[in-house]
């Protein structure tokens, strides 16, 4: 397999991102002063977020969590910016999707071309700009991007690989896509996505006043079957879950009606009998 025959994917793993916000400083520090043709100019000091780090806290005190998104360019196989502005955006070979800095400049009509909205415009220099998925590196024998490189927690890789085989590997690592209902096909795949774009179904059980550990709870509706033992304080939690009306019931005790519409459900204590 050449390596020119492989195609360019980012990995986000939203589990693993803490929002230390090192990815949008090392894309900030590669690109603001610094002009790259013809791949793309300096990129603004304020206003632009090519890696666009999104957060969503969910559930109610104090069973919350947060979740964070990181989103670059999605780099999609079948681009409405590129459709929507024929001769001036472009796949590389390896797959990135570039804005062409000749042919773009003046035409602040690009940016609205993305349905992720990850384009942005540069008045002072009158050109729409994005992540380049670093692509100046990339061909310049560099392993990754920035972004990718600076990375503390892992949350970010960089992945070189045929189609056939990319969707071989999103399947045994359990990868999606971000909003794949717009049918863009990104290369920019995640990892636990569900933290971010669904909702869960937390609580815990008491008996006799104490937290009950290894108490059986189950979830049911929805399509969805799931069974749970509470950990060491008495706490079970239901993730990934759309919205729709459930029950929870703890070892065959009366069940809760429990209504997800949009938000996570802190349902409280329940007492076992
Ligand atoms: S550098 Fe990694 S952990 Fe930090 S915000 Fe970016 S993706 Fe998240
Ligand atoms: S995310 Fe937006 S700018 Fe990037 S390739 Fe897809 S449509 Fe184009
Ligand atoms: S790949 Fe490069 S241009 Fe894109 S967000 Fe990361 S550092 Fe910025």
């Amino acid at each position: 397999m050449t390596q020119a025959s492989r195609q360019m994917y980012l990995v986000v793993d939203v589990s693993l991102c803490s929002d230390c916000n090192n990815c949008f400083i090392a894309c900030k520090d590669e690109h603001v002063g610094n002009d790259w043709p013809p791949y793309t100019g300096s990129q603004p000091r304020h206003g632009h977020r090519w890696m666009n780090i999104q957060r969503r806290e969910r559930g109610q005190f104090p069973r919350v969590d947060a979740a964070y998104l990181p989103m670059p360019c999605q780099h999609c196989e079948d681009a409405p910016c590129v459709k929507a502005n024929p001769g001036c955006l472009s796949y590389s070979p390896g797959g990135a999707v570039l804005i062409d800095m000749d042919r773009a400049k003046g035409r602040a009509e690009i940016a609205g071309s993305c349905p992720y909205g990850a384009i942005y415009w540069n008045d002072e220099d009158s050109l729409p700009q994005k992540c380049t998925m670093c692509a100046h590196l990339l061909d310049d024998g560099w392993e990754m991007p920035r972004c990718v490189h600076s990375c503390p927690t892992g949350a970010l890789s960089f992945r070189r690989a045929e189609p056939g085989e990319m969707e071989r590997i999103a399947r045994d690592e359990g990868l999606s896509r971000y909003r794949d209902e717009l049918g863009t096909k990104p290369r920019v795949y995640y990892k636990n996505l569900h933290r971010f774009v669904k909702n869960f179904v937390a609580g815990g059980v008491i008996k006799d006043g104490d937290c009950l550990e290894n108490a059986e709870v189950r979830l049911s509706g929805g399509g969805v079957e799931a069974v749970q033992s509470t950990d060491f304080f008495g706490e079970f939690k239901f993730d990934g879950l759309d919205d729709g009306e459930y029950t929870v019931s703890v070892a065959g005790d009366e069940a809760l009606k429990v209504l997800v519409d949009g938000r996570s459900v802190n349902v409280g204590e329940i007492v076992a009998t």
